[in-house]
């Protein structure tokens, strides 16, 4: 696997979406953190997938799978999170509910452009254990997913 440098695949990341914007953030960070931790576990990624409609989101981890695991994730609509590994061994990212509704109320607040900033600005300043809450998935949770795609 290439090295996961954050910076600089939400870099080209930004060039895909056009913008830096929380979500896309958060979608790279997603990907990269899923990634880190299946090695952690030893788990070969074979499959991933992306739940969530925000096509921020889509983008930012769409673009870590390509450029690493040369995956092309699955997208499903129902939920926010990610998931990833080989079928028997899988775990699952999802964005805390605090933090989701932090974003949430700055996206209400601010006129957009300070919006994007602020909300990077919030997320960046966070911990892998702020900003995600991660579940190991069965082999049957895991195909449920797959098989609910689009
Ligand atoms: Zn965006």
């Amino acid at each position: 696997m290439a090295e996961l440098d954050l910076e600089k695949l939400f870099d080209k990341a930004a060039v895909r979406h056009g913008h830096k914007c929380p979500s896309l953030y958060y979608g790279v960070r997603g990907a990269v953190t899923a990634l880190k931790l299946a090695v952690e576990s030893n788990i070969t990624v074979k499959q991933a997938v992306i739940q969530g409609t925000s096509k921020c989101i889509r983008d930012g981890a769409g673009t870590v799978f390509a450029t690493q695991a040369q995956l092309t994730p699955v997208l499903l609509e129902d939920g926010c999170g990610i998931s990833l590994g080989d079928g028997a061994q899988n775990i699952q990212l999802m964005l805390n509910s605090h933090v989701r509704e932090k974003v949430n109320s700055l996206n209400k607040q601010l006129p957009m452009a300070e919006f994007q900033q602020q909300g990077l600005k919030y997320l960046q300043g966070l911990s892998d254990e702020d900003l995600f809450k991660t579940i190991t998935l069965t082999e049957k949770q895991f195909n449920r997913l797959l098989n609910a795609g689009e």
